[in-house]
């Protein structure tokens, strides 16, 4: 007998029969003698429906207020959970992230969460209920609401998991796990059996939206074991761990494809020591995160800066790097938002010279271009334009999952 953590997405409990399928999941876990803390999401798209609500009223709604409202549809899903799993004769009591003892910090809207005290919890364990908690949610120093950015509720789960040192965290959501590349966009893809925190955590930076990159980031350190499956096939999902067993044969793990991103590029700025210094504080000090950062050779005195960031943070980059236009000294912004970035990720391309040169000849005999590249131990990413990012997808899936894979079969 052990304790899982099971989360639930918001596709998972988007409606009464979800939820009992859900409920089944839950009551067959804990019916096999386990302890089961479950978290879960609000249903289907009512965070986002949440949003429109208050944007009708106020669109400048402050913070915390915001998560005073969004935070009740973790509330709804879990009541109705709770509920479902009366039915199949099961003790069980839902608890509000503060019920749960969830300690965030005061940053509404994106909180942290700093500890859990988990007294409660473990008190209504002890009495063999199933105990369901809101995730996506905390209460701060203030005793406020507070939330914990969009897709928070994984990080809820895999916090709980990590205070009650549970023996799995189960992350439920509508696909089989983590596959080598948006099933959608290229129907060959499969699905991964395991996967490294290390490469996860690019992965859900790079635009996968498997999982919340804070929740990898934070079963990582704690070494929490995760895994990632479906509530509706049955079928084993992925595993997330510290190191895997076997390495794809291709030596790359994962493609992944963000068209959150937008290119600025700083032209003729001097070439002398601190522009760069200059730039990115400035854009650091409104807590803009850069991406790939590209700079030209100098042409006599002068050179020139590209970097990415989000779509999202596009206009505020803008607005404070033309602010202080005199203080960095450049001619012109160049900006270009119809781009899109592709990667590749895999642990096993550390000690394998060549991996990124298979990506650019796949893209290269596509004839699509690349505007920029970024290389970690683990990854490289490439800037395209966007309406060929999906295509670029595809045939670097096909270079390593076909050719290369098949060349290197035993
Ligand atoms: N309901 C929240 C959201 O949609 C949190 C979550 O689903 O993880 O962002
Ligand atoms: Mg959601």
């Amino acid at each position: 007998m052990g304790l899982i953590v099971q989360k639930f997405g918001g596709s998972s409990v988007a409606d009464a029969d979800k939820l009992r399928n859900v409920a089944r999941i839950i009551t067959e876990t804990y019916k096999r003698g386990h302890n089961v803390v479950v978290v879960l999401s609000a249903q289907g798209d009512t965070t986002d429906d949440l949003i429109e609500k208050a944007k009708e009223i106020n669109p400048h709604a402050s913070r915390r207020e915001m998560d005073m409202l969004l935070s009740t549809g973790e509330q709804i899903s879990c009541a109705l959970c709770a509920m479902a799993i009366e039915v199949l004769g099961c003790p069980v009591i839902s608890l509000t992230g503060w019920q749960a003892g969830v300690q965030s910090n005061t940053g509404y809207g994106n909180a942290r969460i700093k500890r859990i005290d988990t007294e409660r919890i473990l008190a209504e364990l002890d009495k063999r209920s199933i105990v369901i908690v809101t995730g996506f949610q905390g209460i701060n120093r203030y005793g406020d609401i507070t939330t914990l950015g969009r897709g928070g509720s994984d990080t809820s789960a895999v916090a709980l998991a990590a205070v009650l040192h549970a023996d799995l965290c189960q992350i439920y959501t509508d696909v089989d796990g983590v596959f080598t590349a948006d099933p959608r966009l290229v129907p060959e893809a499969h699905k991964l059996e395991e996967i490294t925190f290390d490469e996860m955590l690019e992965l859900a930076t790079l635009g996968a939206q498997v999982l919340h990159n804070r929740s990898v980031e934070m079963a990582k350190r704690y070494n929490v074991d995760l895994e990632v499956l479906s509530s509706f096939s049955g079928r084993p999902g992925t595993k997330v761990k510290e190191v895997v067993k076997i390495m794809e044969k291709s030596h790359v793990s994962s493609i992944a494809k963000d068209k959150n991103v937008a290119r600025l590029a700083l032209v003729d700025l001097a070439d002398e020591p601190g522009i760069a210094f200059r730039i990115f504080s400035l854009l650091s000090g409104k807590k803009i995160n850069v991406d790939l950062i590209l700079q030209s050779i100098g042409r006599g005195d002068k050179k020139d800066i590209s970097f990415t960031v989000a779509k999202s943070d596009l206009e505020d980059a803008e607005r404070v790097l033309e602010e202080n236009r005199d203080y960095i000294g450049f001619d012109r912004i160049d900006v270009n938002d119809n781009i899109a970035k592709v990667s590749i990720v895999g642990a096993g391309m550390m000690n394998n010279p060549g991996v990124a040169a298979s990506m650019f000849e796949a893209l290269f005999n596509a004839g699509i271009n690349i505007h920029m590249i970024s290389t970690s131990e683990i990854k490289v990413s490439v800037l395209v334009d966007a309406d060929e990012a999906d295509r670029a997808v595809r045939v670097v899936h096909r270079k390593f999952f076909d050719e290369i894979a098949g060349q290197n079969s035993l």
